[in-house]
């Protein structure tokens, strides 16, 4: 394959890179060809598929590319989506498309850095120095390959991990430097690339242009309707009765803090480790299973499928521990967790009374709406 074809290939992977935008900007296509033109409305519908995607899956699905036409289709896939994303301007769904873009090329680098051949090296140099991280490969004698990077960076881009592995008090410092293993890098590699693909988002997108493509957006408002239609903005829809007998069908009685950890969580926010433990604790009291539990987590940009079980296991009381109660508001509000009072807050002094008390007062409404209306039945 030539050289030319290849580097397309490569850039649709990873479009965000600065050599991608350069490969698009001496393509010669305008923004008005992507917009209008016929030849383009494969880019333009790849566009609203990838926000689609990461809508549905919280993560753009990575394509299967054999030509240069193809390669450029999903280059040009990702401006398209980036004017897409801005003319509808929701907060959250800048947040969540960024990282499920981001997601997709952290799997992809894994992969391209895994390969066994001396490109793995060249293509971790390649993005380090995209990024502007100083980064040393380190092959000692007997021990597997590390990669070091200065610290300051280290700080800068796992301000956002929560996971105490992270912590610098749990890495070795060494003359400045921090040591990794490769893969621990790539998911470093990972906040860079969800920190230059948020960046500037939304755009500044002049209005007629956002009119010109309303189809595509309002197929995508639909399908962030639908989303949080079923899902609510806590982002829930269980039903069936728990092991401390109620019925856990009706997010919208959980209390404030827990819906806004969930929404949080749903969202792909970075939530600290206290919040972490209420929010397990809590839906693990009201009767989820565990599975159902680690389901929730998947959006968060440290997901780790073992950890997370581990984690949530551990709450629960799995292999002979103590199952945890989840905290109670005093607690709540010493960590920060408590995001303040509404009516029913007033009246509990622990989150699961407040579900309970706000189920019950819920069903009592309904009784009485069902009892009036049976008794204008009756009345006719
Ligand atoms: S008062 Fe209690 S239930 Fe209400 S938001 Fe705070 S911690 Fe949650």
């Amino acid at each position: 394959m030539e050289e030319a074809a290849k580097e397309g290939i490569y850039l649709c992977f990873y479009p965000f890179l600065s050599a991608a935008s350069k490969y698009v900007e001496e393509s010669g296509i305008t923004l008005d060809n992507l917009i209008h033109t016929g030849t383009f409305r494969y880019a333009r519908s790849r566009g609203k598929e990838r926000i689609i995607e990461a809508i549905k899956n919280g993560k753009v699905r990575k394509q299967v590319i054999i030509s240069n036409a193809q390669a450029e289709t999903e280059l040009l896939s990702y401006p398209f989506a980036r004017i897409l994303v801005s003319c509808i301007g929701d907060e959250r769904l800048v947040r969540r498309y960024a990282l499920s873009e981001a997601k997709a090329a952290y799997e992809k680098l894994l992969e391209d850095s895994s390969t066994g051949s001396s490109s793995d090296t060249a293509i971790i140099y390649e993005m380090s120095e995209e990024f502007g991280i100083r980064v040393d490969f380190l092959r000692l004698p007997g021990e597997r390959e590390q990669v070091q990077m200065p610290f300051v960076d280290y700080l800068r881009f796992t301000a956002n991990l929560r996971d105490k592995r992270w912590k610098l008090v749990n890495r070795g410092l060494e003359k400045g430097m921090i040591k990794l293993r490769k893969p621990e890098f790539v998911r470093i590699i990972q906040e860079a690339m969800y920190e230059r693909i948020k960046k500037d988002l939304p755009l500044d997108v002049p209005v007629d242009i956002c009119e010109a493509i309303n189809g595509y957006t309002g197929d995508i408002k639909k399908e962030l309707e639908e989303k949080r239609k079923k899902f609510g903005d806590a982002g829930f829809g269980f039903d069936f009765e728990s092991g401390s007998g109620f019925l856990v069908k009706d997010p919208s009685c959980f209390p404030p803090c827990i819906s806004y950890i969930l929404s949080n969580l749903k969202e792909g926010v970075n939530v600290p480790h206290g919040a972490r433990f209420a929010v397990t604790a809590f839906l693990l009291n009201v009767g989820l299973t565990e599975d159902e539990i680690i389901e929730i987590y998947k959006n968060s940009p440290d997901f780790d499928a073992d950890r997370t079980r581990y984690q949530v296991e551990h709450i629960a009381g799995d292999k002979g521990g103590v199952r945890y109660t989840a905290p109670a508001c005093a607690t709540m509000r010493t960590y920060g967790n408590c995001i303040g009072n509404d009516e029913v807050c007033e009246k509990v002094s622990h989150p699961l009374s407040y579900y309970k008390l706000k189920l019950k007062l819920k069903r009592k409404k309904e009784q009485q709406g069902k009892s009036s209306q049976k008794e204008k039945d009756e009345k006719i």
